[in-house]
């Protein structure tokens, strides 16, 4: 394969590649949540240039066994060529990889190849061919043993068993892409990695692929899920990295928010404070105030919600406020992803 092969379904033999779930086990058991002894991908200093232009930078993160991983970023950010590269389809410039336990180079192509599926952006199928066809036609592709066998358990696993005789073009999008999903799944593998799985799907294809994934998380199948949809990432990720062409963040959702963000409180009140600061300045654990946009809203940093929001409240009592609510702030990841590529622009400006 030359090194800037441009190959949807690559999934070669499995023959002698342990179950995907041999070896697994659950994120937590694996310490997904930080470097283990045995990582289902592993990635140092990793590059990848096309002449000048860079793809993505310096690039380095662990993958847990059983861990779904979120791989977020803007357009052109590097998401699909890290794919690309894990995946064995385009070299990369420096750096080392190891995928599935094997280290990631030219001579071990083929070998990484069965042990890994790639769920492209676009499923790929043959229109006219029914499900059935199309799977047997890759699994017979891929030189699988058990055919039968392995697509009847891909089918079920992403609950198309009764459309195994529809042609993929009568199908709808988010049908082909659960049939996609099935063609991944065919020779079980040790790591899926999903390009965008939901793009251009509708809201209910969306949620169908959304369970799907949760379900395959809950068999501890390790996941590399890169995605625009914020809100997908935080529920069914474990842990998610922001690339921007370099990795800008990684770890937990809630850790990113935390390290990103302050805590603090938001107070809605039934008319605006005649001096605001005289109110909250007498508390003892208010860092910090804000006047927010709505009248009678106030964010204020504090070091501990718990214990800040009871004095707020009798503070604010004492001042003869009416409370509407005093509250913890959320801040979701998409919060802390407008906040970190909002960051990214201002510093190429600057
Ligand atoms: P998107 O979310 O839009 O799919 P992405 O994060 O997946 O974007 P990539 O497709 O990995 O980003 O592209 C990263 C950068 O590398 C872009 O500037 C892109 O134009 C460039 N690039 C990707 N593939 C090639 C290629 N084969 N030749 C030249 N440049 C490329």
């Amino acid at each position: 394969m030359t090194s800037e092969q441009d190959v949807d379904q690559v999934q070669p033999s499995v023959e002698g590649v342990p179950p995907a779930r041999a070896g697994a086990v659950t994120a937590k058991e694996s310490g997904a949540g930080g470097a283990s002894g045995e990582s289902a991908l592993v990635v140092e200093h990793l590059s990848k240039r096309f002449g000048s232009r860079v793809a993505f930078d310096d690039v380095s993160f662990e993958v847990g066994y059983g861990e779904v991983f979120g791989f977020l970023g803007p357009n052109g950010a590097g998401k699909t060529t890290t794919v690309r590269t894990l995946g064995t389809l385009v070299a990369p410039t420096s750096g080392s990889a190891t995928v599935a336990g094997i280290p990631l180079s030219a001579d071990n192509g083929a070998a990484i190849r069965t042990r890994i599926s790639i769920m492209p952006e676009s499923p790929g199928l043959y229109l006219r061919l029914t499900v059935m066809e199309n799977l047997q036609c890759f699994a017979g592709l891929y030189e699988l043993d058990d055919v039968r066998g392995r697509i009847e358990r891909a089918l079920r696993a992403v609950n198309l068993l009764d459309r195994a005789g529809d042609s993929c073009g009568s199908l709808s999008k988010g049908l082909r892409q659960r049939v996609a999903l099935a063609r991944a799944l065919l020779n079980d593998p040790v790591v899926l990695f999903l390009d965008e799985p939901t793009s251009g799907l509708d809201p209910v294809a969306t949620r169908e692929v959304h369970e799907l994934i949760a379900s395959l998380r809950e068999r501890g199948v390790t996941i590399f899920l890169t995605t625009h949809r914020l809100e997908e990432a935080e529920r069914l990720c474990h842990r998610v990295a922001i690339l921007n062409t370099t990795l800008r963040l990684l770890g937990r959702p809630d850790e990113l928010r935390a390290q990103l963000f302050r805590r603090s409180l938001d107070v809605r009140l039934r008319a605006p404070l005649a001096d605001p600061e005289a109110v909250f300045g007498a508390v003892r654990e208010v860092e910090g105030c804000e006047q927010a946009p709505s009248a009678g809203g106030y964010t204020l940093a504090v070091s501990d919600p718990e214990i800040a929001a009871p004095a707020v409240a009798r503070a604010l009592v004492g001042a003869g406020a009416d409370i509407l609510s005093i509250a913890e702030s959320r801040h979701s990841l998409e919060d802390v992803y407008l906040e970190l590529i909002d960051e990214d622009v201002e510093a190429r400006r600057g």
